[in-house]
C-alpha cells in the first residue's frame, strides 16, 4: 500500500512537470517576438524541469527550439530547414548549430503549420535534382 501511494505521487509530479514544460514552451513562443531573451529563459527553464523530473521532451517540443542556444525557432526567420537523405536538417541562424531529425513519412508529424516546411523542402530537393553536389 505504501509503495503504491509513492508511485501515484510520482506520476502526479511528472504530469505536473509535463504541463509546466508545455506552458513554458508556449510562453517562449509568445514572448519570442517581443523579448527573445525572456523567451530563451522559458526554454532553459522547461529543459531544466524535464531534466530534474527525468522527462524527455516529445518530438514536437524538441523541434520548437535550438538545443545549442535555446532560441525559439521560426523557420525562414532564424533558422532554415533542409531535407537530406530522409533526414531533416535544421540550421540555427543565431548560433549556427545544426540539428538532425529523421524524416517521417507521415507529413503531419512535422508540424501543424508545415506549409513553410514543405516549401523549404521542395526548394532544397529541386536543388539536389539539378545536381548540386555541394549545396550551400
Ligand atoms: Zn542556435
Amino acid at each position: 500500500m505504501k509503495h503504491r501511494n509513492w508511485k501515484k505521487k510520482k506520476d502526479a509530479t511528472k504530469r505536473i512537470a509535463e504541463e509546466r514544460i508545455e506552458i513554458l514552451l508556449s510562453l517562449a513562443e509568445q514572448t519570442f517576438k517581443t523579448d527573445p531573451e525572456q523567451s530563451k529563459r522559458y526554454i532553459i527553464l522547461a529543459e531544466a524541469i524535464g531534466m530534474r523530473q527525468n522527462i524527455r521532451l516529445n518530438r514536437e517540443q524538441k523541434r520548437k527550439y535550438c538545443k545549442q542556444c535555446h532560441t525559439f525557432r521560426v523557420p525562414g526567420k532564424n533558422c532554415h530547414i533542409r531535407l537530406k537523405n530522409s533526414v531533416i536538417l535544421t540550421t540555427c541562424h543565431v548560433c549556427g548549430g545544426m540539428s538532425r531529425y529523421p524524416y517521417y513519412e507521415k507529413q503531419n508529424e512535422i508540424g501543424a503549420n508545415n506549409e513553410k516546411f514543405d516549401k523549404e523542402m521542395t526548394r532544397s530537393n529541386s536543388k539536389y535534382e539539378k545536381g548540386a553536389r555541394h549545396p550551400k
